[in-house]
């Protein structure tokens, strides 16, 4: 689905990517994880284009993504992108949350978007959350509804930064189901997390980022039981 092919991304002389090379495929699920200010966030920030990168390349489907003369737009809606911080419009009910984009971008019909937010709100748990604002949800009900809003594009890729970083411990548990349950329906996903018993159990492939390199790639067994490099070794040291 996806080829990150040699990305650089520099911030003012500051290199934060350095020569990034990814693969992701079809249903695969890819875990990145790394120190804060390794790169994540702006790695996803570069797929979805909301970063330019500064060298190397980003194929979407083969079709190199980061060509300047690509529809950015068209880009975007093959990918979900959900953010840590809940990113609801707080003026709209959960349904108009979730038929916004289908309803203006894929120009889908109201009646329609609607019974298929209603559907995505059945699968997880939130059907009778539709008529409400998202000031009368839960943290991780609104974290639910963001990742609802994405699915409802039907995105090739989802993508997803930290998205239970902002939760109550408590609340982590229902977020980190939804997407456990994006997995089993065969979601192609690049996520970030500092959680690493879930990355562990999701990942397909964990790659660990150290100063914008990908310094170590494996299956979960491999990284979390036997991190070939001494900074990996170190970074788990650290956060287990
Ligand atoms: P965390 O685990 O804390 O989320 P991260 O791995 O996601 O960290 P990034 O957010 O990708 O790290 O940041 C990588 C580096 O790039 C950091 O040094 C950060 O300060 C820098 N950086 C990120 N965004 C910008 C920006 N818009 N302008 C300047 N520097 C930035
Ligand atoms: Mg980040």
């Amino acid at each position: 689905v996806l080829t990150v092919d040699g990305v650089w991304k520099n911030y003012h002389g500051h290199h934060v990517l350095r020569g990034i090379d990814l693969e992701v495929d079809t249903h695969e699920v890819v875990c990145l994880i790394g120190a804060s200010g390794s790169g994540k966030s702006t790695l996803l920030r570069c797929v979805n284009l909301l970063e330019t990168v500064d060298d190397g390349a980003i194929l979407l489907d083969g079709k190199e993504i980061t060509d300047p003369g690509v529809d950015v737009d068209d880009v975007r809606k093959r990918m979900g992108i959900v953010f840590q911080a809940f990113n609801l419009f707080p003026h709209m009910s959960v349904l108009d949350n979730i038929t916004l984009a289908p309803r203006q971008v894929h120009k889908v019909a109201r009646g329609e978007a609607e019974e298929q937010a209603r559907e995505l709100l059945g699968r997880f748990g939130l059907a009778e959350k539709a008529g409400a604002y998202p000031d009368q949800l839960s943290g991780g009900q609104q974290q639910r509804v963001a990742i609802i809003r994405a699915l409802a594009m039907q995105p090739r890729l989802m993508l997803l930064d930290e998205v239970t970083s902002a939760l109550d411990p408590a609340l982590v548990t229902e977020v980190l189901g939804i997407i456990r349950e994006l997995k089993q329906s065969g979601m192609t996903m690049i996520l970030t997390t500092h959680e690493m018993g879930f990355c562990r159990d999701i990942a397909d492939t964990v790659c660990f980022l150290d100063g914008g390199v990908l310094l170590e790639r494996g299956t979960p067994e491999q990284i979390f039981s036997d991190p070939q490099h001494p900074r990996t070794r170190d970074f788990l040291r650290s956060v287990i």
